[in-house]
């Protein structure tokens, strides 16, 4: 029996532990509880027993000796089984909840590892397959000392393949240079070397040949272990495109031809240059292109366009054959700065003459007609030369004095060259205020006219005036027009001012007509400048004139120089046709400056030729003249044109164009122009331009300008 009960207990706790243990793996949060239980019972069953043992027991419970007997048991049931099973129970509750947790936490924890490590690879996987950029993960090689002399692809994308011309298979573990070697060359090697060693990342971008095109990469390389990550992404359209832009940033779009921007970088190279080279020395011309303004105004801004295109095509071609004295390694440059302007750098020149045997050239070749859409047109380039001295210290003074000297050029005669001095300085400082001075006077029409006589030569009495303008100026005096005239023309000032001049002349020819009553009606000569002729309002705006002057029209003349019209940029038959329709009459003034020919003549709606006065009295012996103007006058009454002489200063002028059956005269022996209020006395019907024998002039004398003003 005592055996059976022993095998009784220890099957008890051997199910007890199996019970926590089981417990512990699958048992709920309340784990250990049947132990505890079992384990309680236990031990108060043994705590019974062991009372058996004590007499007051006895008798109390039956079978007291039955279990006397069952001593061994109840100590295993009491101590062993009890606490046994409390002490699993206890574990259960205890230990399952913290270390069995843990150890379930502990597992999971590397489960989740595990799990992230393996999807973190896939992540690396994917990421760096999906790469727009070639991606190469790359492991130093080190000799014995230690020095990085080659690495090991460990990891590269299809991207990376592309770049390099290499399967991934050929270089997976392999050394990277000993199968592209041309990442030493192109400098990736030193670079991912540096990063190693100086643990900075580098990032720049490069220009790489790529089978047989460059290409631009951008090159991002950050170190890893003892390795680098590698990321190349191709930026070569990025590149193309930058380039355009800064291209089209540089260059002018119609000529194709440096910009502004471009010029000035070069020009601070050639600058410091110059500081920095002894011997080294460059010019700059600034070329202006004359009549350009006219031509555009007149044939269009398309043939403007084809103009300035071609002038930069000829540019182009003349400094690349440009030999000595100027060398060609430095690369002269061409820019356009806008409008007409253009100027040259010319970069490496022996001395300064050399630039002016450059800009002799160019004139040269310039000088030769243009063919642009069937029109054979001429603009000549007047140059400004400026030869670096070391004193220029930024690119806008060597333009500005450039400018200065070309200004220089155009003034003094066109189609010129000049090279710039430091007097010149003033003159600019001068004209720059004469510009502002005209544009005011301009705006408020601070103008007056003064009126020169024209004389019936056969009578000696006046038949009519020409209008001259004149500037009153506070500090200048009086402003001849050879004086801003031109100047007015440049800045587009001339359509208002002459509209301005037509109105005066012929609101006073009106109110001198009333007081003149000469056997013909007094007329009035207004200069016209070519501007005028082409602008499109200009037979309206004489229409309007004469409707509300209230002249006829037959005592208008207007002038128009010969060189005007024989600039046969625009045909102005048209708008003088127009003109002479509506009654109005048209004189060719200063006839002889303008290289027309006589049969030219025949041709023009002309109705007055005034004889240039440097045929009358411009130096020489007008008896040398005596010829030509001969000529000329038969030929103009032949075509019913009457003729004025211009510039009479002399009786024996006069006499001689009496000789001649020139019929009108005009000049100093007669009167210079004058006020209105001094011209008045010439309206009266009697009066006589006389002169005396000697060749003095009474009554212009005393009616001469310097006195009326
Ligand atoms: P032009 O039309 O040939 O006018 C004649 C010029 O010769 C005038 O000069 C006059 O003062 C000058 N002159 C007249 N007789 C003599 C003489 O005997 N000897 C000398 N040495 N000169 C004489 P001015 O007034 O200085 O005008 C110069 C030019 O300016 C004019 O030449 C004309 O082409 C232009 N001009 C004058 N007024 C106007 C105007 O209102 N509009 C335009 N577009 N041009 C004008
Ligand atoms: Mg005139
Ligand atoms: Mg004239």
């Amino acid at each position: 029996m005592t055996t059976t009960m022993t095998q009784i207990f220890w099957t008890a706790a051997v199910v007890a532990v199996l019970v926590t243990i089981l417990e512990m793996l699958f048992g709920s949060k309340r784990r250990g509880g049947p132990s505890i239980i079992v384990g309680v019972v236990l031990l108060v069953a043994g705590g019974i027993l062991a009372a058996a043992d004590h007499q007051t027991v006895v008798g109390l419970v039956p079978y007291i000796d039955t279990i006397r007997e069952f001593r061994f048991a109840r100590d295993i049931v009491g101590f062993f089984g009890g606490a046994l099973f409390l002490g699993c129970g206890l574990f259960g509750r205890l230990a399952t909840g913290t270390a069995r947790d843990q150890i379930f936490r502990l597992h999971g924890a590397m489960a989740m590892a595990h799990q992230d490590l393996k999807s973190a690879q896939e992540l690396l996987n994917s990421v760096v397959r999906s790469s727009i950029s070639g991606v190469m993960i790359l492991q130093a090689i080190r000799d014995e000392s230690g020095v990085v002399i080659d690495f090991t692809c460990r990891l590269m994308n299809h991207e990376a393949e592309q770049i390099l011309g290499r399967a991934a298979a050929t270089l997976l573990g392999q050394p990277l240079l000993k199968h592209v070697p041309c990442l030493r060359r192109e400098g990736f090697f030193n670079d991912a070397v540096s990063v190693i060693e100086m643990k900075l990342p580098y990032m720049d971008e490069r220009q790489c040949r790529h089978g047989d095109r460059q290409r631009w990469y951008q090159v991002a390389i950050v170190k890893h272990g003892d390795g680098v990550v590698a990321n190349f992404a191709d930026v070569s359209d990025r590149k193309r495109t930058e380039e355009q832009l800064r291209h089209a940033a540089e260059h002018d779009t119609l000529t194709g031809l440096p910009s502004r921007s471009l010029l000035t970088d070069r020009l601070q190279q050639a600058i410091n240059r110059a500081k920095r080279m002894p011997g080294y020395e460059f010019a700059v011309l600034f070329l202006d292109f004359d009549r350009f303004k006219i031509i555009n105004d007149s044939l269009g801004h398309e043939v403007g366009d084809q103009l300035l295109i071609s002038i930069a095509e000829r540019l182009r071609a003349n400094l690349r054959d440009i030999d000595t004295p100027v060398r060609l390694d430095e690369g002269h440059l061409p820019a356009r700065l806008g409008g007409d302007e253009f100027v040259i750098l010319l970069d490496g020149i022996d001395g300064p003459r050399a630039a002016v045997i450059v800009a002799e050239r160019l004139q040269e070749a310039l000088s030769k007609p243009h063919i642009l859409d069937g029109h054979e047109v001429i603009s000549t380039a007047s140059i400004g030369i400026v030869i670096n001295d070391g004193k220029y210290e930024n690119p806008d003074e060597i333009l500005r004095d450039a400018d200065t000297a070309m200004y220089q050029a155009k003034s003094s005669g066109k189609a010129r060259h000049v090279v710039f001095d430091e007097t010149m300085h003033n003159e600019v400082m001068q004209r720059l205020t004469l510009e502002k001075e005209l544009r005011a006077a301009a705006e408020e029409l601070q103008f007056t006219l003064v009126f020169q006589p024209i004389i019936a030569m056969d009578t000696a009495a006046l038949s009519g005036f020409e209008a001259l303008i004149r500037w009153p100026h506070s500090e200048r005096g009086t402003v001849l027009p050879a004086n801003f005239i031109a100047l007015a023309e440049e800045l587009g000032l001339i359509v208002p001012i002459g509209q301005w001049v037509l109105r005066e002349a012929c609101g006073q020819l009106k109110t001198w007509q009333k007081l003149h009553h000469g056997p013909r009606p007094l007329y009035m000569c207004v200069n016209l400048s070519k501007q005028q002729l082409i602008d499109a309002n200009l037979v309206s705006s004489v229409e309007g004139v004469l409707a509300n002057t209230g002249i006829a029209p037959s005592s208008l003349v207007l002038e128009i120089t010969e060189s005007t019209v024989m600039d046969n940029l625009v045909d102005l038959q048209p708008v003088l046709t127009r003109l002479r329709k509506s009654g109005v009459r048209i004189a060719m003034d200063d006839f002889g400056t303008g290289h027309s020919s006589l049969s030219f003549l025949q041709n023009a709606p002309m109705d007055i030729l005034k004889i240039d006065r440097s045929f009358v009295s411009g130096g020489g012996n007008p008896r040398d003249y005596g010829a030509i103007i001969h000529t000329v006058i038969q030929l103009a009454h032949n075509l019913e044109m009457d003729v004025v002489a211009e510039g009479i200063e002399t009786v024996e002028q006069l006499a001689m164009l009496q000789s001649l059956d020139c019929n009108f005269g005009q000049g100093y022996l007669f009167s210079k122009p004058v006020k209105p209020e001094h011209a008045v006395k010439y309206l009266d019907r009697d009066f006589r331009f006389t002169v005396q024998a000697e060749g003095t002039d009474l009554i212009a004398r005393e009616q001469s300008e310097e006195k009326a003003a």
